[in-house]
């Protein structure tokens, strides 16, 4: 990708070094809301409340452990994804002015190591990026786009890209009440067809990624050759399919909360080929079979 010499977003909040708890907060998860967090990887949200929790330890062994240093080797990292988060709001500022008619409210990027805290609760790296509605930020641990090339075989600039404008993408589903309309359904409906919905989201989430990826690169041309494998690759990656055949060596569609390798491929691709933000609406339209 063509990142070099553009703007850097303002929005980046550097907590990497930081211990992940930073207060002891009265009433603790008790007072906390968990509305819907959002991750780029596959796996059960009830598993995930069960590992927000903070780890054992707590909050005293954290601070008495300080700050520790960053690697100043993520430097050109953090460089490059404050460019992609800039590029990423442009996109947004001007489609939602042209589209929907509202200002874009542009949402945070958190910077972390290993641990951080977010107002949905307690995250962890193990975890993978991840969006909270609650605080409209996104959460990245930097060593996670490493794990990209070496744990999930889905090396290059772009396929980073790409999993900031998917979490990215969650936030705009915010602003727009798609996520508000998944979330209502909660409780509703049998837990395959909250998946189904589930499924849904991350796709159209995706197919958000592909729309941003298109404007940029009519505005900017951020694309060098390689650069679109790139991001099918990690959006195979890191589908629900794959995921679960490395974790358990079989595949249960019902339990799928993203979507399986093929269809998150093919809704980049469509949102980077239309560029249409429109045709995010087809992702709760259709019929299960046509996804
Ligand atoms: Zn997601």
């Amino acid at each position: 990708m063509r990142w070099q010499g553009r703007r850097q977003s303002d929005n980046v909040e550097d907590r990497r070094g930081l211990p992940g708890r930073r207060l002891a907060v009265g009433g603790g998860l008790g007072t906390m809301v968990l509305v819907l967090v959002v991750m780029f990887l596959g796996g059960d949200p009830q598993a995930l409340l069960q590992q927000m929790q903070p780890p054992a330890g707590g909050p005293a062994a954290d601070q008495a452990a300080g700050p520790q240093q960053v690697d100043p080797a993520q430097q050109p990292l953090r460089e490059f994804v404050a460019v992609v988060l800039a590029d990423i709001e442009d996109v947004w500022n001007d489609l939602f002015q042209q589209q929907v008619g509202e200002k874009y409210r542009e949402p945070k990027l958190v910077l972390y190591t290993d641990q951080v805290e977010s107002a949905c609760g307690f995250g962890s790296a193990a975890m993978g990026p991840f969006y909270c509605p609650g605080d409209e930020k996104v959460y990245l641990d930097l060593g996670f786009c490493e794990e990209m090339k070496t744990k999930y075989q889905a090396p290059g600039d772009f396929a980073v890209a790409y999993v900031l404008a998917h979490e990215v993408g969650h936030h705009v589903q915010k602003l727009v009440g798609y996520m508000e309309l998944v979330d209502k359904q909660r409780g509703r409906v049998s837990k395959a067809e909250q998946n189904q919905l589930s499924v849904r989201l991350e796709l159209q989430a995706d197919y958000l990624a592909g729309v941003w990826a298109h404007h940029a690169e009519r505005t900017k041309r951020i694309l060098e050759s390689g650069d679109v494998d790139e991001a099918l690759g990690a959006a195979s990656a890191v589908g629900d399919d794959r995921l679960q055949k490395q974790a358990q060596g079989y595949v249960v569609p019902d339990s799928f909360t993203h979507g399986t390798s093929a269809q998150r491929s093919k809704w980049f691709r469509l949102g980077l080929q239309t560029g249409s933000f429109e045709g995010a609406k087809a992702l709760f339209e259709l019929p299960e079979s046509q996804l």
